[in-house]
């Protein structure tokens, strides 16, 4: 299948997500969306395994899309051909951050809805990450075929649990199963699927039995949206009829300010809907124009440096993933934010300062590629031949150098051991977990100092299961875990005081280092944070980063039950030195020991991940559930009617949730099911945080 990679100017390019609650349909719809613009030729469905961006082999096992592949498309409204890159973003929560970095780099969102449950816990957390970056969205509520599926319910779930200015631009026709189109409010026109190809449309007259109904949305529509365009306002004030055109041009003002969020629907199973939001798409989110001159700062002397969104700027792009390609090796995916990047040229990696030579470039379609020349401003494309180059990396032009705001990566918060099975398997293990490291921001690798285990750290149970599952598939490693472990942290409830000294006389050179650390708590997330205090040199300046470089060492055992140590302030204020023998090690090592005096005397304690945890119970088991939350250490914080049935939301350790989806469906005859994501670290309390450190001393 050739690629058309023809040029269309800035304005008609889209860079989009689609960011759902798992099962919402995300795939289903990018299925479709993929059949509309022309990229495939046959709709795979999902349940057999043959999605087109699910080209992963455990994804489409599992039916939940792991990695976010970069596609591209094009989409012909009004005769203007617009390029839409798609990046794909997965729905397990275990995979946020893949989420996180897609949002880093997109341009426009379209959140999807299961419209048989309105807005779901995912829902929310991706509604919040897209707030965090700043994407303007459409909402598309799906499903509306389904037993349940319930537009005007999902609009209300939106108000309530989104509170945003949600707009409907459309409303459906035939409920559920008779499902069979939607009313274009800014048209007054019906638009009719006659099959279930969504090739056969008419577009027609409101049913009667509508008309009523739809005036009276599209009053409340053009009421809510004429104000974010002077010039329709006026019209709207002075009574005037507004055109189609004044309609589309508030509701894109509207959308891109993120002041509104158009709401249409369908049914992406049913092919009902989709390219009425393929036109929302090109219509109503952001082009790269639309966001502004791009933010970033000199490396050399971090002063705030712009760039404008245009090809004749200098080179500015950051990478946003890196995957391993079994054909091409190393590939990494990029946005172009100005200037162009060619293949052959030199960059510079601005995040670690290395120049590097780009071999290749490629447009990816999934699991599809093709080769082109050079990529430009506001394209999104991936990239082989820079070896150093990783996720949240800045490349940019080395004669004009920026440094782009990079992607944060959330501390991963359960770990696992694992054991090479065999010889060759331990051979083999290093390789492999190297090129994951590369790939996942996430994953941590540590070797247990006292057992000489490797163990693994990241999100979640799932992210973990899928890591071991990579190792065998793609790299023939095959290891056996043990069981999922809590990565508690420690830090400190009071500011503590402590002398470090490491003085050793005896004969020939000695050792001497000396200092007086004070620790102070710091807000959860604050990390570690070193302060130098010494006044009149009691201790030499080029000591000091040798006392902060032995605290950082230290930090990564803690003195309660050695797990990392996290949000303190570390001040050094005195000591002493000597001419001859005090070195760079021996300040290290006062630091080290200085540090450990200084937090048992600040009150150290043990922080566990907490979890909040959501879960539709259907009414008759609320007792059970909220009983088995209570017996966990949980909190329910409070819940609500969805449908039918009841949602609990709650907070519980992460530490007692190891199998407790298992537990609730067992629980519930498979009716309910939790979905929990990291939200805090907390103190544990004292009586099991002594049994924790019992157990790792
Ligand atoms: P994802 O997890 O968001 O990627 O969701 P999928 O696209 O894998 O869809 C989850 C399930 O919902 C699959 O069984 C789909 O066939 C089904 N589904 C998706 N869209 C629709 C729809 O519009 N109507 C109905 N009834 N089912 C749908």
């Amino acid at each position: 299948m050739a690629v058309d990679n023809a040029k269309v100017p800035l304005n008609s390019i889209r860079n989009i997500g689609i960011i759902a609650h798992i099962d919402a349909g995300k795939t289903t719809t990018t299925e479709r969306v993929l059949y509309y613009t022309g990229r495939v030729y046959r709709i795979g469905e999902v349940h057999e395994g043959a999605a087109t961006m699910d080209w992963m082999v455990q994804e489409q096992e599992r039916g939940i899309t792991i990695t976010s592949a970069a596609t591209t498309a094009f989409w012909s409204l009004d005769n203007v051909k617009y390029r839409i890159n798609i990046i794909d973003t997965p729905g397990h929560v275990d995979f946020t951050v893949e989420v996180e970095r897609s949002l880093r780099v997109l341009d426009g969102a379209v959140a999807l809805l299961d419209g048989s449950q309105g807005v779901e816990a995912q829902t929310e957390t991706v509604w919040r990450q897209a707030d965090k970056y700043n994407v303007p969205r459409i909402i598309f509520c799906n499903k509306i075929d389904k037993v349940g599926g319930d537009f005007y319910e999902s609009l209300k779930s939106v108000k309530d649990r989104l509170g945003v200015k949600v707009v409907p631009i459309t409303i459906p026709i035939g409920l559920e199963g008779n499902f069979s189109g939607l009313v274009d409010l800014v048209k007054m026109k019906a638009i009719l699927y006659k099959d279930d190809l969504g090739k056969d449309i008419d577009v027609t007259d409101i049913p009667a039995d509508l008309l009523e109904k739809a005036k009276e949305y599209r009053a409340a529509m053009i009421d809510a949206v004429a104000e974010y365009d002077d010039a329709v306002m006026e019209k709207y004030l002075n009574g005037e009829e507004l055109t189609e055109d004044d309609i589309h041009s508030a509701i894109r003002k509207g959308t891109i300010s993120s002041s509104i969020y158009p709401m249409t629907g369908g049914s992406s199973l049913k092919n009902k809907g989709v390219q009425f939001l393929l036109d929302c798409v090109v219509r109503y989110l952001p082009s790269p124009l639309d966001k502004g001159v791009v933010h970033g700062k000199n490396p050399d002397t971090e002063e705030e440096i712009t760039r404008e969104v245009s090809d004749d700027q200098p080179l500015s792009a950051l990478a946003f993933k890196v995957a391993t390609d079994p054909n091409v090796g190393k590939i990494v995916y990029f946005r172009v934010y100005s200037g162009v990047l060619k293949s052959g040229t030199y960059v510079l990696n601005s995040t670690n300062d290395e120049k590097e030579r780009v071999s290749r470039l490629l447009l990816m379609h999934a699991n599809h590629r093709e080769e082109v020349t050079e990529v430009r401003a506001g394209e999104i494309a991936a990239l082989v031949g820079m070896k150093n180059l990783g996720t949240g990396h800045t490349i940019c032009d080395p004669e004009h150098p920026i440094l782009l705001e990079s992607i944060t990566f959330p501390e991963p918060v359960i770990s696992q051991s694992v054991e090479p099975t065999t010889k060759s398997d331990q051979e083999k293990l290093g390789t492999a977990i190297g090129k994951l490291l590369e790939e996942d921001p996430t994953l941590r690798m540590q070797t247990d100092p006292e057992t000489g285990q490797m163990v693994m750290s990241g999100m979640g149970e799932v992210h973990l299961e899928v890591i071991v599952d990579r190792l065998k598939r793609e790299f023939n490693v095959n290891v056996s875990v043990g069981a999922p472990m809590v990565a508690y942290r420690e830090t400190i409830l009071a500011v503590g005081e402590g002398e470090g000294k490491y003085i050793k006389q005896s004969g020939g050179r000695g050792q001497y280092g000396h200092c007086w650390i004070r620790v102070t708590p710091l807000e959860r997330g604050e990390g570690y944070v070193f302060s130098n205090e010494i006044r009149g040199g009691v201790i030499p300046s080029n000591y000091i980063p040798s006392i902060d470089k032995g605290i950082k060492k230290t930090l990564e055992s803690g003195i309660v039950a050695g797990y990392p140590v996290q949000d303190v302030k570390v001040a050094v204020y005195d000591g002493s030195y000597h001419e001859v023998d005090s070195s760079d090690a021996a300040f290290q090592a006062a630091g080290s020991i200085g540090f450990k005096e200084a937090m048992r005397n600040a009150k150290p304690v043990l922080l566990e991940p907490i979890m909040a945890v959501e879960i539709v119970v259907p009414e008759e088991y609320f007792g059970t559930i909220t009983g088995m939350i209570n017996s966990k250490r949980g909190m329910v914080l409070g819940s609500d009617q969805r449908g039918n049935a009841k949602v609990i939301y709650s907070e519980l350790p992460l530490a007692n949730l190891f199998g407790f989806a298992l537990e609730v469906r067992s629980a519930t005859q498979g009716r309910a099911t939790p979905s929990m994501e990291f939200k805090k670290y907390e103190v544990v309390p004292t009586n099991i945080a002594d049994q924790i450190a019992k157990k790792t001393k």
